[in-house]
């Protein structure tokens, strides 16, 4: 590969693009801009790499035949992109101030200046809002299988959801659990048909459907959850060594709020096509933006395209 394309800027001047999130959107974006000669800076967060360091075998992220870990699959696209030239900060963002330009960025207590900026925050774990859940995470309540699976080796544990999220924790947790109660509130799964007929494969995995969870209980740790059925509103106890919670994500779009513009779920609205944002300069990619597809690939995808953007901008403005 060729030399580093990227210069850092002087002291005191700002960067040509600071990308906020350091997941496949803002690696993805971070290699086409520092490729495209432009100073670029990734705040990748004090934990970065985003979901997918959660995630074990990925295996529909193209160019991967056999699949690939998923810490793995980010640790190459950060050495990619700091082989263009990249600076990664593992630092968290506190605050931006959109309203002045450059914009300025409070990143691990110092500040930054940039000419432009991409959103690639991402988005983060929805926990089940029940009495009990909150005080026993991490004490037998979970949300990644792949991080703490070996610790119910033959253990009895349970998924919470119906999406592909909680079919893979499902299907991840049989290689140690004894068993797998799989809660879902419906009579059917959301999940894609391959992750449907994985579980309902699995002898160790048993479905339970219809049935919410109302409460966990456990005092040192999780010993037992309630169970409503939501046909007939009876109840039931089940007991269980470890409960994983897949329902879902939310955007990571807290520190956003107030200076660009965002839904009503707190997804950053896209402006005028592709990875625009109401503020000029201000572009956005991956889930952060993105309530439907969801994907390591899409987030890659539109880092990408964010990233051509933020290119034509500061072309076009000429600053
Ligand atoms: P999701 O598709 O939104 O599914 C969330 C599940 O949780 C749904 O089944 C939903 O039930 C249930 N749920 C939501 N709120 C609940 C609550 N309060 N109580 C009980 N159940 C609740 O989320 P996801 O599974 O995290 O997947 C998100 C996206 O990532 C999807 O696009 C998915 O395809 C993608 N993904 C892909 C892969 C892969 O390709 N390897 C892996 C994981 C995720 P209802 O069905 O009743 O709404």
């Amino acid at each position: 590969m060729e030399e580093s394309f990227a210069k850092k800027p002087n002291p005191g001047e700002p960067w040509d693009v600071i990308i906020v999130g350091g997941g496949p959107a803002g690696l993805t974006a971070g290699i086409y801009t520092a490729r495209g000669a432009t100073s670029t800076l990734i705040a990748g967060g004090e934990v970065w790499g985003g979901q997918l360091m959660v995630t074990s075998l990925v295996d529909n992220f193209p160019g991967f035949p056999e699949g690939i870990l998923g810490p793995d699959l980010m640790s190459k696209m950060r050495q990619q992109a700091q082989h263009f030239g990249v600076e990664f900060l593992e630092k968290n963002v506190e605050k931006v101030d959109f309203s002045k330009k450059p914009f300025a960025l409070t990143i691990g207590g110092e500040e930054f200046l940039a000419k432009s900026v991409i959103i690639a925050t991402g988005a983060e774990t929805v926990w089940l809002d029940v009495p009990g859940i909150k005080k026993l995470i991490g004490k037998g309540i979970s949300s990644c299988a792949p991080c703490d699976a070996p610790f119910f080796k033959n253990k009895v544990v349970g998924v919470v959801g119906g999406g592909d999220s909680a079919t893979e924790e499902a299907f991840y947790l049989t290689k140690y659990a004894s068993q797998v109660y799989l809660i879902h509130r419906r009579n059917e799964f959301r999940a894609s048909p391959i992750m449907q007929q994985k579980v309902l494969n699995n002898p160790k995995v048993k479905i339970l459907w219809n049935l919410e969870v109302t409460e966990a209980k456990g005092e040192e740790k999780l010993e037992n959850i309630t169970l409503k059925n939501n046909q007939d509103g009876s109840t039931q106890e089940l007991k269980l060594d470890g409960l994983f919670i897949a329902i879902g994500h939310k955007p990571t779009s807290e520190i956003f709020k107030g200076q660009i513009d965002l839904d009503e779920k707190g997804f950053i609205k896209v402006t005028g096509g592709h990875g625009k944002t109401n503020v000029p300069g201000v572009f956005v990619a991956g889930d952060v933006m993105d309530p439907y597809y969801k994907q390591a690939a899409t987030a890659a995808g539109s880092g990408c395209a964010a990233a051509m953007d933020a290119l034509k901008f500061l072309d076009e403005e000429k600053i």
